[in-house]
């Protein structure tokens, strides 16, 4: 018996060494794949951040030409104010921020970053100035402690330490048993949807970018992790241009603009305020959120 244990257990080693093998690779021609799409100019100069300003002029976009998705998009984020799109799914939401990322060109009109057109600049000096907290964030398999710092790769412990608890997600990780040198990842701890987004808002919060974009969970959270996302994301948006692409809408009451996409064009725009009152598509979306919050918290209260 004993001979036959070694064998398998290498065996099933091996095995899980190949699958994770063939998933790094998956992810590695996802990237490629994505990198492909754009091209640096070959007189591409490095973005010179000095406000943060974002431009969308007249974007129009497709990803198949025979289906046009962004039809002729506009709308500025001035420096360090928080510009809100919510929207049916399918509208083109997180293609705006694919856009601004650069994963893909515009096909017409131009997104500018601080005047200058994200398609002359390099991509390597967009990316170092964008903060980018996605809607499923993967993390590596390596400890927590190495998937916060990869925001920014020379910060002490003291620091990831810092950054973890400002995105509320320090005690989390002191209930660790290896704490901060805990596994995570495929192959080491599984986190919850809610735990990998607040990673990623602490990687954000060390990299500590002039422009940020948040795609927020669409999962239903309970409660209390809804409030700590919500003041993590509030506390490293603070003094930040941010893009956030909102599911909740009770995350966007104070954004500086709200702008409602369907279809790939603006609907509707203006303050939480001004909306309501225009009785349209982003009150009809207010009310009905409103009663599915009421429902749950009606039925959590016949459970308790
Ligand atoms: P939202 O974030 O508002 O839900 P998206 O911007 O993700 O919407 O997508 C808008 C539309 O573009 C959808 O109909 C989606 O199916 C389509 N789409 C998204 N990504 C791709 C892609 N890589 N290739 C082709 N179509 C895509
Ligand atoms: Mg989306």
């Amino acid at each position: 018996l004993m001979q036959l244990s070694i064998p398998l257990n290498f065996i099933g080693f091996v095995y899980r060494e190949i699958r994770q093998g063939l998933a790094d690779i998956e992810q590695m021609f996802d990237l490629l794949d994505v990198q492909a799409e754009v091209q640096d100019a070959p007189d591409a100069q490095p973005l010179k951040v000095s406000d943060g300003v974002i431009r969308f002029e007249n974007v129009k976009f497709a990803y198949d030409p025979k289906r046009p998705i962004l039809k002729g998009i506009g709308f500025e984020v001035p420096a360090g104010k928080t510009v809100a799109i919510v929207g049916p799914s399918g509208a083109g939401k997180s293609t705006i921020s694919r856009l601004l990322y650069r994963f893909y060109d515009v096909q017409e009109g131009r997104i500018t970053v601080d005047g200058q057109d994200v398609r002359d600049i390099t991509q390597k000096s967009l990316r170092a100035a964008i903060g980018m907290v996605p809607q499923d964030t993967v993390l590596f398999n390596d400890t927590i402690a190495y998937n916060i710092r990869y925001g920014r790769t020379g910060a002490s412990e003291e620091e990831v330490r810092k950054a973890a608890e400002m995105a509320q997600i320090g005690d989390f990780i002191k209930t660790l048993p290896e704490g901060y040198d805990s596994m995570v990842g495929e192959r080491g701890l599984k986190l919850s949807g809610g735990e990998k987004q607040r990673v990623a808002i602490a990687r954000t919060i060390l990299k500590a970018p002039p422009i940020l974009i948040l795609d927020e969970a669409t999962s239903a959270l309970d409660t209390a992790t809804e409030q700590e996302i919500q003041a993590a994301l509030d506390f490293v948006s603070e003094g930040r241009t941010t893009l956030v692409i909102a599911h909740r809408l009770s995350t966007v009451i104070n954004a500086d603009e709200i702008i409602v996409l369907r279809d790939g064009e603006i609907q509707e725009r203006g303050t939480h305020g001004e909306l309501l009152n225009q009785r349209g598509l982003y009150a009809s979306m207010w009310d009905r959120q409103r009663e599915a919050t009421e429902v749950q918290a009606r039925l959590q209260s016949m459970r308790e």
